[in-house]
């Protein structure tokens, strides 16, 4: 009788204990949850579990959520097939809108033409050791080092040849061989985001980089490149056109709220 009582009591104790416990293991689970799927630093600091926005019932019923899958890209246009960042905090297998090493490097180069001033066109030029698959030169065309971009011509067309930027702007091809982190490019690849001319096409070949990576080849069809294919041909270097397997990749600030 003694231990029957005894017993009755203790029960709920140990029932309330697991309850507690159970809570507490769900509170661990959906916080560290959070921070894994948000990338940020793990820590022992509870933080406060972000609020989301009311809606009332109306609005849920006219729009119905969106299954968040590894698919649905963040950045980029969320219905088509592309790459972006994506959140899927139940994910057991790995994502699949990652972005592929040559649709990575091209953008590197185009993102390079970015930073262009010439006002008729943006090139962009990525060299990359094909071992290590790491980029040891970035480059976009411009005037060289020193000379302002308000002190020499912008100009296609002129009278003379010396008020166009003909004379004076280094293509990004050059720029990026000059500007290489590691002590030689032999063996190494370079994306361009326009077929190099024949002058950059000679810098590529002496520099010893191998495979040449383009995407437009707007002016095929001119002596410049004629010259170029001729020369890479001679020295060995493979030429391929980019085949992009993501055929947009956009980048918005406004929506890195992950
Ligand atoms: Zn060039």
């Amino acid at each position: 009788m003694l231990l029957e009582q005894r017993l009755s009591a203790i029960l709920p104790l140990v029932a309330g204990g697991a309850a507690l416990l159970v809570l507490l293991e769900g509170r661990w689970r959906r916080h560290h949850a959070l921070q894994f799927a948000t990338c940020q630093p793990c820590d022992d600091t509870e933080r406060p579990t972000p609020q989301k926005p009311q809606k009332s019932s109306q609005e849920q019923q006219q729009k119905p959520p969106k299954p968040v899958t590894p698919r649905r890209a963040l950045l980029g246009v969320e219905e088509s097939p592309t790459v972006g960042l994506s959140k899927d905090p139940d994910a057991t297998t790995r994502r699949d809108c990652y972005i592929g090493w040559d649709d990575y490097f091209m953008s590197v180069a185009v993102l390079s033409a970015f930073r262009s001033k010439d006002p008729n066109r943006q090139v962009g030029a990525c060299v990359v050791n094909p071992e290590s698959l790491r980029i040891v030169g970035i480059g976009y065309n411009g005037f060289p080092w020193g000379c302002g971009d308000e002190q020499l011509p912008w100009a296609r067309l002129a009278p003379s040849q010396l008020d166009t930027k003909y004379p004076y702007v280094c293509h990004a091809e050059m720029n990026a061989i000059m500007n290489k982190n590691c002590e030689s490019l032999l063996g190494c690849r370079i994306y361009v985001t326009l077929f190099p001319c024949n002058e950059c096409a000679k810098l590529i070949i002496q520099s010893r980089i191998s495979e040449v990576v383009f995407m437009s080849d707007r002016y095929h069809a001119t002596d410049a490149m004629s010259a170029s294919r001729r020369l890479f041909k001679l020295a060995g270097v493979r030429v391929r056109q980019h085949q992009p397997r993501a055929r947009r990749i956009t980048i918005d600030f406004d929506q890195i709220d992950l």
